[in-house]
């Protein structure tokens, strides 16, 4: 008999369950109720098992497919409470029955952690044919077509490339963490007993593995979506499983782990296990047992191309040495050393193209002096409406240094978003042009461009006539019908200064006298652009200046720029309002949309920015304009609200862009593509979601889009559910505003590629090995590699020639990888 508590708690469960079947009709729009999900919490939390509104958690920010799963969650636990979920005698029983037979099965097994440990009796060594580097894969031993397929999916083909497969980790066996001892969002490598496991139907017709697994210490569940697993890990087996520990329902729990069953027998005391980063269908046990396979094949066939000269002063292993420790150590020590000898080759053969391509194209380029007397330089400078900081006058001092010099300057200029970099390049453009050559600067999108040639115009507008440079704008929007005038002027010499696109190195653009390059936010310009626009000039080498908003930690600017000097502008010019920037969690979601509508109500703009979908543009544009819709018809109504994301045709991104800056939307909805560079002084509030997806150096960069103008300024950084460290890492955003040192921060935890984020990366790093955080072996690499060098520039010497092979080919390999925009 019910009692009435019990009754009452069932009609409340029916009435939600009501509420969510509305929901799902309403096509998962979070307003069955005024306030969505979390009223719905609010009124119904205390009636139903908790699993209920964990499982609803985050509905807010799921996109429709995620809010479906929620709800079939939600639903389920709701009509079949927790402990009716599995009919049958009670979990605690059932553990121990389970637990019984398969200890029964554990004794069985022929060896376990307990027995006396029997070596395995060495097997006879295989007879392996012996390979070398380049053959393929194929013919190496247990790769058959299809793993040849699949390992040519990730850019495998030869023994070479599987030697030089980095593991993403690697698990010492020897440092195991006991199950009782994990904590939700560990990331960790356990191994224990396969307690009980069996594949489950599920609702959606795909059936799953459910395993418990145990140590002495604890058990943990494993849920895989697949139902193959079922059947290749028996009950009784003892396994290793690699994963992040969730939490379900209150129990830690793993889902679809790397998982490799132990063999008995297996001492695991003493093996450090690579885990290598895998595609579709195939294994990690196949992966590493080709690797062993690699090794074998060329045992003793490793020719050490590293001079013995380099390799004795810089104390590193031989490569044949190297390579098989590199994937299956001896010890960590072992480990240290195979890699630091690979990340050292990888940094020598960088820097060693990048020395002979700065020597080549100085010895090569015969460029145009340019001297700026003092005169000229005050004549500019008296026009600024500011004076220069100091960090642009010793920039601007460096430049017209190098200007004055026959030999072709190159160099980069790194300063901070609102530095000050634009008009110091105009200085430097405005040498140019009283010296009698032309200027161009490139841009890596129309918006950008047209920002600069209005800045220009605006600047030189002041500038008496005679004195006054002559800009123009040339973009792939351009009309034909300007296009030919402008295209003229730049033939003849009557335009001093070309600003544009890419569309500055296309064929029908031909210079009269192109004497200074500038490339604006170089990164999203390759090299071979770059190369392109510089051989803009016919008769001389131009100078050339390239500016970066991104600023780059030293070791990493050696390693993508070793062909340039690098200025640095590391002031801000006087009177900036810091950003105030906060990080804040979901549940202060409400708040940061109030902070967007006071912003609104004062005459101000605001700058959301959608999550980072690293996996596709395509799913980013989508969430972007289901965010766009939500906010515009649920949280703003009353406002407009503009859409921005990657998938939109550039026309409509400059369109969407012009308007926000005109004023037309008070809030601009974004994905991570909101160009770098853009100036809308009237934003105030920038607020980002899922902060904690983003690089630091990348968060420093949107909230660089507000603060521009006079008012105060506000960056919100929103982020669900971070762990501690996560946290920890956004909270340098609220203590820092300088952007070398969230680099910096980025470079050590995260690694270079967040320096640039995924979206808007040009940079394909040629290193595989390496990481940049290495800064001693990088800074160890370019030194030899400049003394080498300079004592044999092209590498004659025959004690030098199998090195020059291996530069060439790393450098064909690599070519053209940064060639992309
Ligand atoms: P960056 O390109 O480095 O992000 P900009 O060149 O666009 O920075 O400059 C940002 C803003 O600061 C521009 O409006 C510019 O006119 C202004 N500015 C530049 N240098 C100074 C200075 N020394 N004092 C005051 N304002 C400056
Ligand atoms: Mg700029």
């Amino acid at each position: 008999m019910a009692t009435i508590a019990e009754t009452g708690k069932r009609t409340k469960r029916d009435e939600l369950l009501e509420l969510l079947r509305d929901e799902w009709k309403r096509g998962f729009d979070n307003r069955v109720v005024m306030g969505g999900m979390r009223a719905l919490q609010a009124g119904y939390a205390p009636f139903v098992p908790p699993e209920v509104f964990a499982a609803l958690r985050h509905y807010s920010t799921l996109d429709a497919a995620g809010r479906k799963q929620a709800l079939t969650l939600a639903g389920k636990i709701l009509n079949n409470p927790p402990d009716t979920l599995t009919p049958g005698p009670s979990p605690a029983v059932r553990e121990r029955e389970v637990l019984m037979s398969s200890v029964d099965r554990i004794s069985r097994a022929p060896a376990t952690n307990s027995a006396p440990k029997i070596p395995p009796k060495p097997k006879p060594p295989p007879v392996v044919k012996p390979m070398s580097l380049s053959d393929e894969v194929m013919f190496l031993r247990g790769v058959g077509p299809k793993n040849a397929a699949l390992f040519e999916k990730m850019k495998v083909r030869t023994v070479g490339d599987v030697l030089y497969l980095v593991p993403r980790r690697h698990d010492d066996y020897s440092q195991l963490r006991p199950l009782g001892h994990l904590n939700y969002g560990d990331v960790v490598t356990v191994v224990g007993t396969v307690l009980r496991i069996a594949e489950v139907p599920t609702s959606t017709g795909k059936p799953r593995t459910q395993a418990v697994v145990m140590d002495e210490t604890g058990t943990i569940n494993v849920t895989w979506f697949s139902q193959y697993v079922a059947r290749q890990l028996p009950q009784g087996e003892r396994v290793a499983l690699s994963g992040t520990v969730e939490e379900f329902r209150g129990v830690l729990t793993f889902t679809n782990p790397e998982w490799e069953r132990i063999e008995p027998g297996t001492d695991l005391g003493s093996r450090i296990i690579p885990i290598y980063p895998l595609t579709d269908g195939l294994y990690q046990k196949t992966v590493r047992s080709v690797v062993r396979a690699a090794i074998a094949a060329t045992e003793g066939q490793i020719a050490d191309w590293l001079p013995d000269a380099v390799r004795q002063v810089q104390g590193l292993i031989p490569l044949g040495e190297a390579l098989p420790q590199f994937h299956f150590p001896d010890s960590p020590e072992a480990y240290h050393l195979a890699r630091t000898r690979l990340t050292f080759d990888e940094y020598f053969l960088m820097q060693l193209g990048m020395v002979q391509r700065k020597q080549a194209w100085q010895a090569e380029a015969k460029g145009a002096a340019m001297p700026a007397d003092a005169a000229m330089r005050d004549a500019f400078l008296a026009r600024l409406p500011f004076t220069l900081t100091g960090a642009q006058q010793r920039t601007l001092d460096t430049l017209l240094a190098e200007m004055a010099q026959e030999m072709a300057m190159s160099r980069l200029i790194q300063g901070d978003v609102g530095s000050g970099k634009t008009v110091v390049a105009a200085a430097a453009m405005y040498a140019a042009m009283r010296n009698g050559y032309q200027a161009a600067l490139m841009a890596p999108t129309e918006i950008l461009a047209a920002q600069h040639f209005r800045t220009l115009k605006q600047l030189f507008d002041t500038f008496p006539v005679g004195e006054r440079p002559y800009v123009e704008l040339l973009t792939g929007s351009t009309r034909v019908t300007q296009r030919r005038p402008i295209l003229d002027g730049v033939q003849k010499g009557v335009v001093h200064i070309l600003v544009g696109t890419h569309a500055l190195i296309e064929d029908p653009v031909v210079f009269a006298n192109l004497g200074f390059v500038v490339v604006d936010e170089q990164h999203r310009f390759g090299v071979g652009q770059r190369a392109r626009l510089r051989s803009k000039a016919r008769t001389i080498a131009p100078h050339m200046l390239v500016m970066t908003a991104t600023p780059i930690p030293r070791s990493l600017a050696l390693t993508l720029h070793g062909d340039l000097d690098v200025s640095t502008i590391d002031e801000l010019p006087p009177g900036r309002t810091p950003v105030e920037t906060r990080v804040i969690g979901g549940d202060e979601r409400e708040r940061a949309y109030d902070t967007v509508r006071d912003a609104v109500a004062a005459g101000n703009q605001a700058f959301i920015i959608c999550p980072l979908v690293e996996e596709s543009e395509t799913l980013e544009a989508k969430s972007a304009v289901a965010e766009h819709t939500r906010l515009q018809e649920t949280v703003f109504p009353e406002l407009s609200l503009g859409l921005l994301h990657g998938k939109m045709p550039p026309r409509t991104k400059d369109r969407v862009m012009s308007a926000f800056r005109n004023g037309d939307y008070h809030v601009l909805v974004a994905t991570s593509v909101v160009e770098v560079g853009i100036d809308v002084p009237n934003a105030t509030v920038m607020l980002i979601e899922g902060a904690d997806r983003f690089g630091l150096s990348q968060l420093h960069q949107f909230r660089g889009r507000v603060g521009r103008g006079s008012d105060a300024s506000t960056c919100l950084l929103i982020a669900d559910d971070v762990g501690r460290t996560g946290r920890e890492r956004l909270m340098l955003m609220e203590s820092t505003n300088d952007g070398f040192v969230l680099a910096q921060a980025d470079l050590e935890m995260r690694g270079p590629g967040d320096l640039f984020g995924t979206a808007q990366s040009g940079y394909d790093l040629p290193l595989r090995v390496a990481s940049l955080g290495d800064t001693r072996t990088l800074e160890q690499a370019r030194f030899t590699a400049e003394a080498l060098l300079a004592a044999d520039p092209h590498l004659m010497h025959a004690e030098h020639a199998a090195l020059r092979d291996r530069l060439d080919h790393f450098w064909s390999r690599e070519a053209g990888a940064g060639d992309k925009s």
